[in-house]
C-alpha cells in the first residue's frame, strides 16, 4: 500500500516547500458565528471571539504569518468601520499582538470594499458614480495608519487606487511609523476568480459581481502589470503581489527576474473552490496538487504564497 503521507513529505523535502513561506488569509467575522464559506468548502470565517484559539492551531502548525481580511457587522457609504479604533481589523491586532507577540507576523489587507455599501475599492464620486482616486487614496492611508497604531507588522493595500503605496508611506512616516512594511497588491489581474470571496462577505449576487476593470490591471497587458510593479516600488513598496496566482507563472517569472523584492503571490478564492471541486469529484488528489502548485509558484520565482489551503498542508511542509 502506499503511503501517501510519506510521499507528500519526501515531495516537499525534494522541492523544498517550507512552512515559513506560507501565509494564511484569516476571515475575522465581526459576527460571533463559526461559519464554513458556503462555497469554499472546508474554509472557515473566524469570529473575533475565537482569534486566539484559532491562531493557537495556526502557530501550532508552524505557520507564523496571517493576513487578515475584516468582515464587519456595519458597511455605510463612507467605509467608516475601516478606520475605527474598535474596528474588527484594528480589535484583531490588538488581541494577537498582546497574545501572540512576535509569534506571528500580522499582514492586514487594506481596502474599502468589504466596508462600504457599493463593493468598490474606492469611494465613488457623487455626480458621476465612477471612483474618485484621490479621495479613495487619501482614506486608505488613514486605514493603514489605525492599523498601525493597533500593531500592525505590514499593510497590504489592495485597491489598486493610483498612488496608494505612495501616500501610505508619507502617512505611515510622517505618524512614526516607518517600520511598518507595504505589500502592495500591485497587479491584482481583473479576474473572475475573485467571486467566491465577494459573494461570502458581501452575501449580494449584484455586488459580488460588479465591474471592477477600471482600476483592476487587465490579463491581456503584461506591459501594464510590470509597470504597476514598478511604480509601486518607486513609491516605496517593501514587497510586491501578484494575483489570482496559477495562471500567472509567466508574470511570476519576469516580475522576479526584474526585480529584487519579495514576491507575493496568492492563490485566491476562486482557484481554491476549483481544486475543491475538482478533488470533491474524484478527478485529482487534492494535496499532491496543491503541493505541485506550490512547487510551480516557488519554481517559477514566489517567495511567499498566500493559500487557504496553507494549514491543511503544512504537516507536509519543512
Ligand atoms: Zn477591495
Amino acid at each position: 500500500m502506499v503511503d501517501y503521507e510519506y510521499n507528500y513529505y519526501e515531495f516537499s523535502k525534494r522541492c523544498s516547500l517550507y512552512k515559513k513561506d506560507m501565509i494564511f488569509p484569516l476571515f475575522v467575522d465581526e459576527n460571533d458565528k463559526f461559519q464554513e464559506l458556503n462555497v469554499m468548502p472546508g474554509f472557515f470565517k473566524i469570529p473575533y471571539n475565537s482569534i486566539i484559539h484559532f491562531l493557537e492551531k495556526i502557530v501550532e502548525n508552524g505557520i507564523h504569518s496571517v493576513i487578515l481580511f475584516g468582515i464587519p457587522k456595519l458597511r455605510n457609504n463612507q467605509a467608516t468601520t475601516a478606520t475605527s479604533t474598535n474596528g474588527i481589523v484594528q480589535k484583531t491586532l490588538r488581541l494577537i499582538k498582546s497574545n501572540f507577540g512576535n509569534k506571528i507576523t500580522t499582514i492586514t489587507d487594506v481596502c474599502i470594499c468589504q466596508y462600504n455599501n457599493t463593493g468598490h475599492c474606492g469611494l465613488l464620486e457623487k455626480a458621476k458614480k465612477i471612483v474618485d482616486n484621490d479621495l479613495t487614496i487619501e482614506l486608505l492611508s488613514k486605514i493603514a495608519l489605525s492599523h498601525a497604531i493597533s500593531g500592525v507588522d505590514v499593510v497590504a493595500p489592495s485597491s489598486m487606487m493610483d498612488g496608494q503605496v505612495q501616500r501610505i508611506k508619507k502617512k505611515l512616516d510622517t505618524n512614526g511609523f516607518n517600520k511598518v512594511k507595504i505589500l502592495s497588491f500591485s497587479a491584482k489581474q481583473c479576474s473572475s476568480l475573485y467571486k467566491p470571496f465577494r459573494s461570502e462577505t458581501f452575501f449580494n449576487k449584484s455586488v459580488s459581481e460588479i465591474d471592477k476593470s477600471t482600476y483592476q490591471v487587465s490579463y491581456y497587458n503584461p506591459r501594464q502589470i510590470l509597470r504597476e510593479i514598478e511604480m509601486d516600488i518607486h513609491e516605496g513598496s517593501n514587497m510586491v503581489m501578484i494575483k489570482p496566482a496559477m495562471a500567472s507563472l509567466d508574470l511570476i517569472y519576469r516580475i522576479k527576474s526584474i526585480y529584487q523584492l519579495p514576491l507575493v503571490v496568492q492563490v485566491v478564492s476562486g482557484e481554491y473552490s476549483m481544486i475543491k471541486a475538482a478533488a470533491a469529484n474524484g478527478l485529482f488528489d487534492e494535496t499532491w496538487y496543491i503541493l505541485n502548485l506550490i512547487s510551480e509558484l516557488k519554481r517559477a520565482g514566489a517567495d511567499k504564497i498566500i493559500s487557504y489551503s496553507s494549514l491543511n498542508i503544512s504537516k507536509y511542509l519543512l
